[in-house]
C-alpha cells in the first residue's frame, strides 16, 4: 500500500461525513489541471519504507480517533492501481466508512472492492466525452487513440458497473474552460443521459488556478481558465436539462 501523505480532517470531501483523507502515489493519466501532479506522476509500483510508514502512520492516528471520525476518502493519484484490500480491510475493521475518488480506468479492481464490501461510496471522475477524453487528459505526446479509447470503455465499463450496483456513488468533473466548451459538455451529458437514474448526481466545479499544476510539468502548455460562476449557472442549467442529477460544487 503506498500512501503518499494525508490529511487528519476533511469535512468537504466524504458527503456528510467527517473524514480523515490519504492521498496514493501514481496515475495513468496526465489531466492538464491536475492539482496533485507530484502524487500522479509519483512511481505507480513498489512502495517504499517511507510510503509504508506513512501507511502505518495514517492507520495509527485514524485507530486513534476512531470516535471522532465517520469514514476515510481515499484519493490520489489513482488509488486502484493499488492493492487495497488489506488496508481498507483494517480500516473496516475500526467501523470506519470508506469513499474512494477514482479516474475510472480499472473497473475489476473496483467491483473486487465493492464486491468485498470494502467501498461505501464512490466519486467516480468523468473527464471528458470519447472525442475530447485524450485532450482532457492530458495524454496527447504519451499515448496512441487505441489505448485512450480503451481508457474511455474502462470509465464506461465502470459507470455501468456503478449504476446496477447499491454502492452509493456521484459523478464530478472539473471544467476547465479550454478544455470543456459547452458543446463538448452537452456532448458528455448526452453520452452517459440513457441509463442515468434520478439518483445518480453529477457534480461540477470550475477549475481553480491554484499551486502547482500538472501543466506547469509540460513541455506544452496550455492555456487554462475558469468559468465564472455565472458562466457555470448557465451550464448547469442547460446540462440539467438533458441530466437532472448535475449540480454545481462550489
Ligand atoms: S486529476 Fe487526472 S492526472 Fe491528476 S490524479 Fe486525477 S486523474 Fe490523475
Amino acid at each position: 500500500m503506498w500512501i503518499q501523505g494525508y490529511t487528519r480532517l476533511t469535512l468537504q470531501d466524504y458527503p456528510g461525513k467527517i473524514a480523515a483523507m490519504c492521498f496514493t502515489g501514481g496515475c495513468q493519466l496526465r489531466c492538464p489541471y491536475c492539482h496533485n501532479p507530484d502524487l500522479a506522476l509519483a512511481m505507480t509500483k513498489n512502495g517504499n519504507e517511507d510510503t509504508e510508514n506513512v501507511a502505518l502512520s495514517f492507520l495509527a492516528y485514524i485507530e486513534k480517533r476512531k470516535s471522532l471520525l465517520d469514514g476515510i476518502v481515499v484519493s490520489g493519484g489513482e488509488p486502484l492501481l493499488h492493492n487495497l484490500q488489506g488496508f481498507l480491510g483494517k480500516v473496516k475493521e475500526l467501523g470506519l466508512s470508506v469513499k474512494l475518488d477514482t479516474n475510472g480506468l480499472l473497473p475489476d479492481q473496483l467491483k473486487e472492492l465493492i464486491g468485498a464490501g470494502l467501498v461505501d461510496y464512490v466519486a467516480l471522475d468523468y473527464k471528458s466525452s470519447r472525442e475530447n477524453f485524450m485532450e482532457a487528459t492530458g495524454l496527447s505526446r504519451f499515448k496512441k487513440q487505441a489505448t485512450v479509447n480503451s481508457y474511455y470503455d474502462s470509465w464506461l465499463l465502470t459507470l455501468s458497473y456503478l449504476r446496477g450496483n447499491r454502492v452509493p456513488y456521484e459523478l464530478r468533473t472539473t471544467l476547465v474552460k479550454e478544455l470543456h466548451p459547452l458543446d463538448i459538455l452537452i456532448r458528455m451529458a448526452e453520452s452517459i443521459c440513457r441509463g442515468a437514474s434520478s439518483r445518480e448526481l453529477w457534480f461540477l466545479q470550475t477549475f481553480e488556478k491554484t499551486g502547482l499544476l500538472m501543466n506547469d510539468y509540460s513541455k506544452e502548455k496550455i492555456s487554462l481558465s475558469a468559468y465564472s460562476n455565472k458562466e457555470m449557472e448557465v451550464i448547469g442549467q442547460k446540462l440539467k436539462k438533458i441530466i437532472p442529477g448535475v449540480m454545481l460544487r462550489r
